[in-house]
């Protein structure tokens, strides 16, 4: 089977649908999000709608959504990511809400991979996955040999060897089984490596690689409507800067 998988949408609806339409071409069979529909972006409920919509499509929670939730899984956030919170939890109907609740911390999605928000050694905590250290720390969590996280919103290729690299356009990841894999797939709605198109990845499980794929879309209006939301317009910004 072939997988789209993607991450941190965070209510940037123009960034997803770029990504729905670039991705089409790919003719995956199933569609992975790892969390984090919600928060930041003036689309929340528009982005969960939109992927109830996809045929054969699961995903995980991520922290923005765990947040819109519970209250007390706040605590930790910074003021902007707290308004996008706020602003997302009065946005939700029932129905999104409904569905972000029926969401697990992990997932084993087909094919012999397993998927998480952040780290896979305790997906409740919201461990980010940066150095090879807590590289380490998520591959000795993980039954299998490979797993798709997102969190950073950086896209990232780490393998059990403690090799770190980003994961850029062009690069065909070669899974081999003598390693185990955990790649970070970037982010569709707010990516933060300095390049500021929506990102998305296909894993071909038939072939055994993975590749990333970057698509321009319209952040003007995404950043129009985060200013017009009365969010912080540094919301907008920062999508232009990719940081
Ligand atoms: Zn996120």
């Amino acid at each position: 089977l072939k997988y789209l998988i993607i991450s941190d949408i965070h209510s940037n609806l123009e960034a997803f649908e770029a990504v729905l339409n670039d991705a089409a071409s790919h003719r995956c069979d199933k569609v992975v999000c790892l969390g984090d529909f919600v928060g930041y972006g003036a689309n929340p409920n528009e982005c969960v709608h939109k992927f109830l919509e996809l045929p054969d499509a699961v995903a995980v929670l991520g922290n923005h959504d765990a947040a819109v939730l519970n209250p007390a899984e706040r605590e930790m956030f910074n003021p902007v990511a707290k308004a996008g919170v706020a602003y997302s939890e009065e946005q939700i109907d029932d129905e999104s809400r409904k569905f972000l609740r029926s969401l697990p911390f992990t997932r084993n999605p087909g094919d012999g991979f397993m998927v998480a928000h952040a780290s896979p050694s305790r997906p409740e905590s919201w461990i980010y996955v940066i150095e090879p250290l807590e590289a380490a720390d998520a591959f000795h969590a993980m039954e299998e040999p490979l797993g798709f996280i997102g969190h950073t919103h950086f896209p990232a290729v780490y393998t059990a060897t403690g090799i770190v690299r980003p994961f850029a356009v062009g690069e065909t990841v070669r899974l081999d089984a003598a390693s185990q894999w955990l790649i970070n797939v970037g982010s569709v709605g707010q990516p933060r490596d300095g390049d500021p198109r929506t990102a998305y990845v296909v894993y071909d499980a038939s072939q055994g690689t993975v590749n990333i794929h970057r698509v321009e879309y319209d952040i003007d209006t995404t950043a129009a409507k985060i200013q017009n939301a009365g969010l912080p317009p540094m919301l907008g910004d920062r999508l232009r800067r990719g940081y």
